[in-house]
């Protein structure tokens, strides 16, 4: 099993989150072992930004990085379909300090992607095992990542609030990309409104609407078409969860199990991996057989 890349250069129009301004997409093919890096093409002789777990500055509402001043904000929804496609090297350019909301999930970025096409690589691809179970916690909140012989995600929300059915608030997730692209990638963020009115006034989310988010008041989702899923939003947590742990710098071989986790506990996990190299080792699989994780080989196989 090689690494992977795109095909050839594309680009993407979307509106910022917060500045309600349009911003510029685009992502170009890298060669091997580059990683997953940011430019940003509004500011002119900056490094690129790796996708890189340490880089992480705030976790407020989204997963941001930031590298000497320069800012690659909301990062999570992007980086889950990179991750979802198996992407391993790939350069993202961006003319704001934030990457488009889009629809608010990661299917356009999966759609845009797969236009672009995804090509394998000379080198092998390489993979993060887990060793031993690794936790963290924020008061109640908890984390973890166990070995396990492929990847999967378990993740438990726990909102007492009408619109959200108690009978949802599970979910588990085994990954390939066929399951990233069925079962996941639509599912889209979600928000109150007193939040979303509260930031406006803080002139935040000023872009936010029922365009690229789910919006729920005091008693239901105001969006006219409801959810896509019936457990949308757990699907988006373990959405965010995915592109959050592709900052660890490798597909993980792991089982992550998560209780009303965040962009911040996602991060604090990361780096507790990263600080023991006994909890880890970056493996290779020589043929597609062993390997214990399923990558659509072809985008012919996607429709
Ligand atoms: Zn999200």
């Amino acid at each position: 099993m090689n690494q992977r890349t795109i095909q050839t250069a594309i680009a993407v129009t979307g509106i910022g989150l917060h500045s309600g301004e349009p911003v510029d997409l685009a992502f170009y093919p890298q060669p091997t072992d580059t990683g997953i890096i940011f430019e940003r093409s509004d500011i002119i002789g900056t490094a690129p930004v790796p996708a890189d777990a340490f880089l992480v500055q705030d976790t407020l509402m989204s997963s941001n990085l930031v590298l000497d001043d320069v800012r690659i904000g909301t990062v999570e929804h992007l980086l889950s379909a990179v991750a979802g496609l198996g992407i391993d090297n790939l350069l993202v350019r961006v003319s704001a300090a934030e990457i488009p909301i889009m629809d608010g999930s990661a299917a356009p970025f999966v759609n845009i992607l797969l236009d672009a096409g995804i090509c394998e690589q000379e080198q092998p691809k390489k993979f993060l095992r887990i060793l031993r179970p690794v936790r963290v916690h924020l008061g109640d909140k908890w984390a973890e990542l166990r070995p396990y012989d492929g990847f999967e995600l378990n993740f438990e929300i726990d909102f007492d609030h009408p619109a959200f059915d108690k009978d949802q608030q599970h979910a588990q997730f085994h990954f390939s990309t066929h399951n990233f692209i069925e079962e996941l990638s639509a599912a889209r963020t979600f928000g109150f409104l007193k939040d979303i009115e509260l930031m406006r006034q803080n002139n935040l989310a000023r872009g936010g609407s029922m365009d690229n988010a789910i919006v729920i008041d005091d008693m239901q989702v105001l969006n006219v078409d409801g959810l896509r899923f019936m457990d949308e939003f757990v699907r988006h947590k373990i959405l965010d969860a995915l592109g959050d742990l592709y900052l660890i710098g490798y597909p993980i071989l792991g089982r992550f199990n998560a209780y009303k986790s965040g962009h911040a506990l996602n991060n604090l996990l990361v780096r507790e991996i990263l600080s023991d190299e006994n909890n880890f080792e970056i493996v290779t699989f020589d043929d597609n057989v062993s390997s214990p994780i399923d990558y659509l080989r072809s985008t012919d196989a996607i429709v």
